[in-house]
């Protein structure tokens, strides 16, 4: 009998453990699991680790060795795969330095903290910004129609605005999504200004693309900007990201795939991470022996918006030909 093919998976985000998951699923004892992730990662990913039978390190690669197939980590240990999956994740970084970036805070911390900002009586206005490149906005809606709601209902105006390159609320999503996030922003007291650019000139000032108008007294909350991973090794996009095609498979390399935000597919969100490393893991299983056919990853968008006060949204739409051409030369093969 074959040895199983030993399966090395970086990352200990959605992703990985997605990738982790369906590759014991599918293919039992036909794979050797192992994943590699950060210590401070590894309390979360322990349990999981053992119940799926994958062996653990804790470290952070540093670097792919395509030439040994194996991956170095920061502390000078090399692991050896067969196959490997990247899952990395991106990196989020402060987009403008003046604003208070929301890398989205577990539970209500954020909006806690707005809500305190804006009972202390100092801020007049607030606005919310998307920069440039993050085409997951969700979290920004959540936030400014949560935030508007709270404010009104305490009695408070405060004129907030919501801007972002999206020419209509939650683009991604097409006109359904439009119709029923017009009206919570209303309800908020947030008014929506699409097709906007917001940069930040030196000293901190942010400037609005289309009227250039600057930002003033105005308090600013803002999505982080998102980077590729850049690991040594990999190919990389101009941004970091890694290119791979509709199997995960990372372009010019052998044995190497990627799944998840680490990937230069141009929405990062947890559901499009977990269908891109099921349709890794099928591959996977395919060439360890399993009985499996694997379907090229096709991304369905679907969210969920919370909108307070019990309120939600359900995002959810054959989105695949409207993000197409929202995300424009984003087209799976050509990424
Ligand atoms: C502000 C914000 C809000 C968001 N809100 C939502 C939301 O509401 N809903 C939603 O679906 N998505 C949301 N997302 C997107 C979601 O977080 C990502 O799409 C998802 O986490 C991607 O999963 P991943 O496993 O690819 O990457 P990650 O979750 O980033 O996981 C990457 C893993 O790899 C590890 N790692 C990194 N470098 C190394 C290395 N060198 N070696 C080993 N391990 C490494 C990390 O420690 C981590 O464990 C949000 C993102 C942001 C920035």
């Amino acid at each position: 009998m074959a040895p199983p093919l030993n399966v090395v998976v970086v990352g200990g985000g959605p992703a990985a453990l997605a990738t982790l998951q369906a590759l014991r699923d599918y293919a039992g004892g036909c794979v050797q699991l192992t994943v590699v992730a950060p210590e401070n990662d590894t309390d979360a990913v322990r349990a999981r680790a053992r119940a799926l039978r994958a062996d653990l390190f804790g470290g952070r690669v540093g670097a792919v060795d395509a030439g040994h197939h194996e991956v170095s980590l920061l502390d000078g240990r090399r692991v050896a795969y067969d196959a490997l999956v990247v899952a990395v994740g991106a990196r989020a970084r402060v987009a403008y330095t003046r604003a208070r970036t929301f890398f989205g805070q577990a539970g209500t911390v954020a909006l806690d903290r707005l809500l305190a900002d804006l009972h202390d009586g100092h801020t007049r206005s607030l606005a919310f910004v998307v920069p440039p490149g993050v085409a997951w906005s969700v979290p920004l809606y959540e936030l400014a129609i949560q935030a508007g709601t709270e404010a009104r209902a305490a009695g408070l105006d405060i004129p907030m605005r919501l801007l972002t390159p999206e020419r209509t609320p939650l683009e991604l999503f097409g006109e359904r999504a439009r119709l029923a996030v017009d009206p919570l922003l209303d309800a908020a007291g947030v008014t929506f200004r699409g097709a906007t650019t917001v940069t930040e000139l030196p000293g901190g000032v942010l400037r609005e693309g289309r009227t250039g108008a600057r930002f003033v007294r105005e308090r600013v909350v803002a999505l982080p900007a998102l980077d590729g991973p850049s690991l040594p090794g990999l190919p990389a996009t101009f941004e970091g990201f890694v290119p791979v095609d509709a199997y995960g498979a990372v372009r010019g390399m052998v044995d190497v795939f990627a799944a998840g935000a680490a990937t230069a597919y141009p929405v990062e969100q947890r559901d499009l991470a977990e269908q891109q490393a099921g349709t890794v893991a099928a591959v996977l299983a395919q060439r360890a022996g399993a009985c499996v056919t694997p379907e090229p990853w096709e991304p369905v968008v679907r969210g969920h918006l919370l909108a307070g006060r019990g309120r939600s949204l359900v995002l959810d739409r054959d989105a695949l030909a409207r993000s197409r051409t929202l995300l424009r030369g984003a087209a799976l093969d050509g990424r």
